[in-house]
């Protein structure tokens, strides 16, 4: 009896893992009821595009996943390579990537304004929130049939509109524009029709309004995170000279930075050549590491030539200063209250 149980429970857990070793993905939660964004979007519309439209992108896509691909692949990378596959998993590996975000960034509740990192960010690119939701509004409705309208980061981690036709969207190899979705607004006709039939700038003006701003303003700072000074290795090995000969200088001894000096300005060449990380990347910053690199050689120079301490001094706080303005102007990004 033992013994029948132990097989039965092998062939059990070889049925179960051979049966999840497939990639199957899943039609998640609303998370809320199909009434709460009412008036904005009405019940009956949410109920039928959740339960039925995406139901059928999920049903479809799992339907079409080749039977080889590994379970661990997620949708993510599926987009990431879509040019690989049939037309039949770009639509609906689109179409439930994309509705999957849509029930995300709508809300019930929470808060109807973006945090100040990402407001930030709207004013500067688009200019303020107004105009976000006209040119939002714009590329929507300018959209031939069925589509979406998107709120981006690119790669340089700046905020950009775009639209795409059918299920596409710009996590796609094949997209017009590739960037990382922060709102995605779904502008098919069976995302309005049953209440706004053909009227799609009315609905793009409602859903506006049950836009989640916490889920977006945190999607945001995954897709844009925030500066990190380590991730400017040039910077932190041009610090760690500067704190080491600058320091003794404060208390009168100048001897480290007279043994120093070339170093230092070695090392301000070398932050002057490499790239500045995307996150700090300004033309402030820019001018100020070349003004540090110049200024650098310069008081290397004049050490060489017998320079006086009182003339050292001088120069090196002025040396300290700019690295301080570098340091400042890298820390406006990293905090949200400047
Ligand atoms: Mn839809």
């Amino acid at each position: 009896m033992k013994k029948f149980a132990f097989l039965w429970f092998q062939m059990f857990m070889f049925s179960w893992l051979t049966t999840n070793a497939q990639l199957k993905f899943d039609l998640p939660a609303l998370g809320y009821a199909y009434s709460a964004l009412e008036p904005h979007i009405d019940a009956r519309t949410m109920e039928v595009h959740h339960s039925k439209h995406h139901r059928a992108y999920v049903d479809n896509l799992n339907k079409a996943l080749p039977p080889n691909l590994p379970s661990t692949v997620t949708i993510e990378e599926l987009l990431k390579t879509i040019s690989q596959y049939s037309d039949a998993i770009r639509n609906n590996a689109g179409g439930h990537y994309n509705h999957s975000l849509f029930w995300k960034i709508l809300t019930p509740g929470g808060s109807k304004a973006p945090a100040k990192r990402l407001n930030d960010a709207i004013i500067k690119s688009f200019g303020s929130m107004d105009s976000l939701y006209l040119l939002m509004a714009s590329e929507g409705a300018k959209r031939f049939g069925s589509g979406w309208v998107w709120l981006c980061v690119d790669e340089k981690k700046n905020l950009f509109v775009m639209s795409t036709p059918n299920q596409d969207n710009p996590l796609m190899d094949i997209a017009e524009r590739k960037g990382k979705p922060v709102i995605g607004i779904d502008v098919w006709e069976h995302a309005y029709y049953l209440k706004y039939e053909n009227r799609r700038g009315d609905y793009l003006k409602e859903v506006w309004k049950a836009l989640n701003w916490d889920v977006i303003s945190a999607l945001y700072d995954a897709a844009a995170p925030k500066g990190r000074f380590e991730d400017w290795p040039t910077i932190v090995a041009y610090h760690k000279v500067m704190a080491q000969t600058f320091h003794p200088s404060e208390e009168g001894n100048l001897s480290p930075i007279k043994a120093r000096h070339k170093e230092l300005s070695d090392r301000a060449q070398e932050l002057l050549k490499a790239p500045i990380p995307a996150q700090f990347d300004s033309k402030e910053i820019r001018a100020a590491v070349k003004k540090l690199a110049v200024d650098s050689g310069k008081l290397s120079t004049s050490i060489s030539k017998g320079a006086k301490d009182p003339d050292i001094t001088k120069d090196l706080n002025q040396l300290h200063d700019t690295f301080h303005l570098i340091v400042g102007l890298c820390s406006n990004e990293e905090h949200e209250d400047h």
